[in-house]
């Protein structure tokens, strides 16, 4: 064990975050040891640290949230031979996996029938040293699971990626998305922000389905082609039949009925927020019209670096708000009322000291 360092830790779900040192693993002979710089705030840190998703995983306290990380390479193993001292790397939302079942086999290791060692909230593969995430000054990971963070992406920028771009990169790739696509994006945060961009960029027509009309000549400047308010039940009866593709970011309770009416005949919607609560469905919406109705989770790690490259090549970056580790109890409350443009962005350098 490495010496304490310091990291925020929400203590239970019912409790602000507070500092709340941690220990990591001295590097062994296939792992790098990394100083974070960035951790994005992704929404999924806050259903996790109030225990949101009781039903289907629940939360374990202390818990140090956080799996959007960039930060430079400190230390490297014997065997080590992806990263040299110096390097900037990052991780995302698991630290490891079997490696021999076959979604590992596969490439989705995110879906390992051992349970993949997540970020946080989670444990090693011993299944018995817990993991912590992001908002800590240091993180001790195998090489496999680490990322290579290309030149050219502005490291802060990049940190949101290493989540919200490989969730919403992995649907758009698995549903085609292309030129002759018309793609509705449904909520404009973190996710959202990303999922314009990255369709955008893949030549499709691109309209952005919001509940915040303040956010309209964001979302054009996004890439969005279109803008459509969807508290007003009249723009949304305007559109029935409109889209090829929903990718529907929500972070709450809302009538996916509602949307599957968007769609055209052999149209998808892919649910990629995570209401705490189950949804409805009437299967009349899918049945009428041959439609599906998906979701995706995250992607495994050659994804995830096809991912990074991809948004190197085209410039693509997170829009942030950067933050001090003080501000993140704060800045829970502004996402939860979608007052985010787009990305919290912790600086990690914030937490010496606390
Ligand atoms: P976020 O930044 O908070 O964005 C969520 C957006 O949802 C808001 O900006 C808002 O957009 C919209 N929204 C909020 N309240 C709404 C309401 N009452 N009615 C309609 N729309 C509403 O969150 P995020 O980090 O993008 O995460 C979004 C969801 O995806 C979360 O549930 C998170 O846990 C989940 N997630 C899933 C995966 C995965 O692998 N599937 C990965 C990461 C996150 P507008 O203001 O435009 O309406
Ligand atoms: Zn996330
Ligand atoms: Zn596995």
């Amino acid at each position: 064990m490495t010496a304490s360092i310091p990291a925020w830790a929400a203590p239970s779900a019912k409790a602000p975050l507070v500092p709340h040192p941690i220990t990591r693993r001295e590097p062994g002979p296939r792992d790098v040891q990394i100083e974070i710089l960035f951790c994005g705030v992704c929404h999924s840190d806050i259903h996790m640290a109030r225990n949101e998703w009781a039903d289907s995983m629940p939360s374990v306290f202390p818990m140090v949230p956080g799996h959007e990380i960039v930060g430079r390479v400190t230390r490297v193993g014997a065997d080590v031979s992806k990263f040299a001292v110096g390097d900037t790397a990052g991780v995302g939302c698991f630290v490891d996996s079997c490696h021999e079942c076959e979604p590992c086999l596969r490439h989705h290791e995110q879906f390992c029938q051992k349970v993949a060692a997540f970020t946080y909230n989670g444990t090693e593969m011993d299944r018995k040293t817990p993991t912590y995430g992001g908002y800590s000054t240091q993180i001790v990971v195998t090489e496999r699971y680490a990322l290579k963070v290309p030149p050219g992406l502005e490291l802060a920028a990049a940190a949101p990626l290493l989540c919200a771009g490989i969730t919403t990169y992995s649907p758009l790739k698995h549903w085609k998305c292309s030129p002759d696509t018309r793609v509705g994006i449904v909520g404009l945060g973190g996710l959202g922000h990303v999922a314009v961009k990255l369709a955008a960029s893949m030549g499709a027509e691109v309209t952005m389905l919001s509940t915040s009309r303040g956010k309209e000549a964001d979302a054009k400047k996004l890439g969005a082609h279109a803008f459509e308010l969807t508290s007003d039940p009249k723009n949304l009866k305007k559109l029935a039949g409109r889209f090829d593709l929903l990718v529907d970011t929500i972070s709450v309770e809302h009538d996916l009925n509602l949307y599957l009416g968007l769609l055209k005949p052999e149209g998808a919607m892919v649910c990629l927020g995570v209401p705490p609560k189950p949804a409805p469905v009437a299967v009349m919406s899918l049945i009428y019209g041959n439609k599906t109705l998906a979701g995706s989770m995250i992607g495994g790690i050659a994804e995830t670096q096809e991912m990074l490259d991809y948004c190197a090549s085209k410039k693509i970056g997170a829009d942030i708000e950067i933050i001090p580790i003080e501000k993140i109890n704060e800045a829970y409350e502004r996402m939860l009322k979608s007052d985010v443009r787009y990305r919290f962005v912790i600086d990690i350098a914030s937490l010496k000291g606390t």
